[in-house]
């Protein structure tokens, strides 16, 4: 199964788009954090997982923090300047985005394509990337500003939470299947 149509029998908020038998769709949030624990799972992967999928309102808390240190080392790395508030703010907005998006339009959430295509306007996401403006205003910066430094730099943090979702969704999809229907 692709990861992210397994994002949608887990994720209890979205419609059922998938015909699937009701056996698919029966994951309780038990069920995910038990298979969390399993395996070598990243911190951000892990606190990612129980911010979706366990119902728990410290994870949402954790995962902020671990985003936060990402943001933190991205910045001594590559030397940003910013104002003490954008950077903490840069964290949240990642956070914020992985955690409220909408289900993309053009896929229903599944990443591909009926063809089996990665879906063009999600990258493969399956979420509704939110709009620059909702971005910088996140933010609390300009759109000069954002449009001249701050975009590239938040798609290279944000990239390192969704590398740490298909990192989550590829075990989930491991753990929870059973050996008949992994693929
Ligand atoms: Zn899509």
């Amino acid at each position: 199964m692709h990861p992210a149509q397994f994002l949608l029998l887990l994720n209890l908020k979205s419609p059922s788009l998938t015909r699937q038998s009701a056996s698919h769709n029966c994951w309780q949030w038990q069920d995910v954090a038990a298979a969390l624990s399993m395996g070598q799972l990243s911190p951000l992967a892990i606190e990612l997982g129980r911010a979706k999928y366990c119902e728990d309102e410290d994870s949402c808390q954790n995962l902020l923090r671990q985003m936060q240190a990402v943001v933190q080392k991205q910045a001594r790395q590559h030397r940003w300047r910013a104002h003490k508030t954008l950077l903490p703010q840069l964290a949240k907005l990642a956070v914020y985005e992985m955690l409220s998006a909408q289900l993309c339009k053009s896929c229903r959430g599944r990443g591909v394509t009926r063809r089996g295509i990665t879906c063009t306007d999600c990258k493969g996401q399956g979420r509704q990337p939110l709009k620059a403006a909702q971005r910088y205003h996140f933010a609390g910066i300009d759109k000069r500003n954002w449009e001249r430094r701050w975009h590239d730099r938040y798609e290279v943090v944000y990239g390192c939470l969704c590398e740490a979702e298909s990192q989550l969704l590829s075990h989930l999809s491991w753990q929870l299947n059973d050996g008949s229907t992994a693929k």
